[in-house]
């Protein structure tokens, strides 16, 4: 076997209002057992990402975490990095460097752990998987969690991700068909053995990588991935990123309900400040209709999903656990949400968070549908 093998390097870049990650490989002498430090620094052109001027384009990419290849499969890495810039700092569109920063001011002591479901939508040409080329489909009702070949579309491209995202060691969850046909879901988060690293940051790193994965392997059938919003107007689903939080006080069973009341009443006072860092154009799914909560209204219930913050029942019911914060759209990224989510629910200081609000101009999607 030979021992060069590739490393592919994965970044997000400057796009607005919506980021995208990139990636480009290079060969490795790294063995079969590396650390993260075992991965040289390296550069790109950010004069093409949104992240440099033309005549002063170089930006670092600095390694941050690794995990295996299932794409190329035995001894290849995937390797997640932070942009820098050429003086060695965090690039302003380095959002992981603002959830360290918030982690560091204290957020970290609390333990917060975190579980994404991100919804994503199918796109063959300019129509979500399975729909026909004029008109609609039947309205919503059999879709969500479907069965059989009226019902769900992809099944096979949903179905070859999670494949490969367990292969990579990720710390998925599941999947479910969802209530518009042609729009899925997967979960990375929290599975029940305290043992894997559910922090928030490594979280956030596997939501990324599973996102990577999802548009490479979607490469492979044609069919391109889009996580817009409100991928079609009018009376069907948008696609979110609900995002499940907790600390250890939350998970405490003698501090648990009294943590998630407070983690509420916190949240409640800065409902615009989540607002602005879940995701452009997030009005147009936060509508009060297709079990959201309107853009404007801060809501939180039990087994609610016309809340904002979702409390489930069997944590209702137990008195501790996890919550449930149901705005972020599916193009929210998860280091805003969690750092947000952080800093309102850790009591971390307001001036740590420089993130407050990501560009909202409303630029279209290439995979935007419909509209
Ligand atoms: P829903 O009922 O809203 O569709 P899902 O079953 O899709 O929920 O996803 C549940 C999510 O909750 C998973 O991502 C899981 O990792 C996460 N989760 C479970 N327990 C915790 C916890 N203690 N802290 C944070 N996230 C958690
Ligand atoms: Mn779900
Ligand atoms: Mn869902
Ligand atoms: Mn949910």
């Amino acid at each position: 076997m030979s021992k060069f093998k590739m490393a592919e390097y994965i970044w997000l870049d400057g796009a607005t209002p919506t980021r995208y990650v990139r990636s480009k490989a290079r060969v490795v002498d790294v063995g079969s057992n590396p650390s993260i430090k075992d991965f040289p620094e390296w550069s790109f052109d950010g004069s093409s990402t949104n992240q440099a001027e033309g005549h002063d384009s170089d930006c670092i990419l600095k390694p941050v975490s690794f995990i295996a290849d299932p794409i190329r499969g035995e001894g290849n890495f995937l390797v997640m990095t932070e942009v820098y810039t050429p003086d060695d700092q965090p690039h302003e569109s380095n959002s992981r460097a603002q959830l360290r920063a918030v982690l560091d001011a204290g957020a970290a002591a609390q333990e917060p752990w975190a579980g994404f479901e991100q919804e994503y939508t199918l796109f063959a040409n300019r129509t979500p998987l399975g729909w026909p080329e004029s008109g609609f489909p039947g309205p919503q009702g059999p879709y969500y969690c479907g069965v059989g070949a009226d019902e769900v579309h992809g099944r096979e491209i949903a179905e070859h991700h999670a494949k490969v995202c367990l292969e990579a060691g990720l710390i998925y969850y599941g999947l479910n068909a969802e209530v518009m046909p042609g729009q899925w879901e997967f979960q990375i988060g929290f599975r029940g053995d305290p043992k894997e690293a559910c922090d928030v940051l490594n979280i956030s790193d596997h939501v990324w990588f599973g996102r990577w994965l999802l548009y490479r392997v979607a490469e492979e059938y044609d069919v391109s991935v889009s996580t817009h919003n409100k991928p079609v107007r009018g009376d069907w689903n948008g696609a979110g990123m609900h995002t499940n939080f907790s600390t250890r006080d939350t998970r405490d069973p003698k501090k648990g309900r009294a943590a998630i009341d407070a983690a509420v009443e916190a949240l409640a006072a800065k409902h615009q400040e989540h607002i602005v860092l879940y995701g452009a154009g997030l009005e147009r799914r936060l509508t009060g209709l297709h079990e959201t909560c309107d853009i404007n209204t801060f809501r939180a219930g039990a087994a609610d999903r016309g809340a904002s913050i979702r409390i489930p029942k069997p944590v209702d019911q137990k008195g501790y656990g996890y919550f449930e914060d149901r705005r972020p759209g599916a193009n929210a990224d998860p280091y805003l949400v969690a750092a947000r989510l952080c800093t309102t629910v850790c009591g971390v200081d307001e001036a740590v968070m420089q993130f407050n609000s990501w560009p909202r101009e409303e630029t279209q999607l290439a995979a935007v549908a419909a509209e």
